[in-house]
């Protein structure tokens, strides 16, 4: 899987290449990252990317040329190299907001050519002309598409057989579907006692079915809390059992239960 990124700060990807999750799957190959930038393709002594916006207003906006001439570059690359075709996608407040089902596909993908925007975006003509899909991280405005990019990357990366130390864990993740896409239950390591607060009893028992009753109370009263629609989503999906749906009734019927 390959992901060409443009960007005009390549040099923000540089430490995130280098630590955990990411390096483990960028150094074995699993995850390969390019980074492009669109000034490289800009003409004049000052190689200039971006200007005002017609009809005034604040700020400036990146030129469709530069991008154009970058993503054209991009392709005779891959094409060169033997990857595959692949989306463009453009990182903007005004995208489809990024969930964990959209990582998931895009981790069983090809890559994609990801575009990080900055100031107050692109000239719409590049996004009408080029740019497949639209993602947003959340219903706020960043500086530039760079984090949402990292975002994607490292989501993507984790998801790769054989990056985490131990493969079980992304499988007991908030969202996971293929599990019950309920958040994850709270997690305690060592001391036991710290600061007067104790481990819950039901993770020192050394009952294996007791511990796992417990987790899978705790995500249920944790999404019932937090997230009702994902225990709605559940439920369409087949993934309560008829003590799950228990627990809940009376989670709802005595909301300040400790689960
Ligand atoms: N004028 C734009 C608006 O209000 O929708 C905001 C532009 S923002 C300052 C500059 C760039 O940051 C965007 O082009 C986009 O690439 C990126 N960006 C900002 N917020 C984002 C978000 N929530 N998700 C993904 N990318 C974002």
């Amino acid at each position: 899987m390959r992901f060409d990124v443009i960007t005009l700060f390549p040099e923000l990807f540089a430490p995130f290449l280098v630590c955990g999750v990411t390096r483990r799957a960028y150094e074995a190959g699993l995850v390969e990252v390019r980074l492009w930038n669109p000034r490289d393709f800009a003409s004049g002594n000052y190689r200039r990317v971006d200007d005002r916006p017609f009809g005034g207003g604040p700020g400036m906006v990146l030129m469709a040329e530069p991008l154009t001439l970058c993503l054209e570059s991009v392709w005779a690359e891959r094409a060169v190299s033997g990857a595959a075709a692949v989306p463009t996608v453009l990182f903007s407040p005004v995208g489809q907001v990024l969930n964990h089902a959209d990582v998931e596909r895009w981790s069983a993908s090809s890559g994609a050519v990801l575009i990080c925007g900055r100031y107050e975006g692109l000239d719409q003509r590049f996004i009408d002309t080029f740019v497949d899909h639209q993602i947003s991280l959340g219903d706020f405005v960043l500086s530039g598409g760079e984090i949402a990019a990292m975002a994607l990357l490292d989501a993507v990366a984790r998801l790769q057989p054989g990056v985490l130390n131990d493969e079980g864990s992304h499988q007991m993740d908030s969202f996971n579907l293929a599990l019950d896409g309920l958040l994850d239950c709270p997690h305690y390591t060592r001391p036991e006692a710290w600061r007067d607060q104790l481990v819950p009893q039901a993770l020192m028992s050394g009952n294996h079915a007791h511990i796992e009753r417990w987790r899978r109370e705790q995500r249920l009263a944790l999404s019932q809390r937090q997230r009702p629609e994902l225990i709605q989503q559940a439920r369409l999906a087949g993934h309560l059992s008829a003590s799950d749906e228990a627990f809940l009734a009376d989670l709802i019927e005595n909301p300040e239960r400790d689960a």
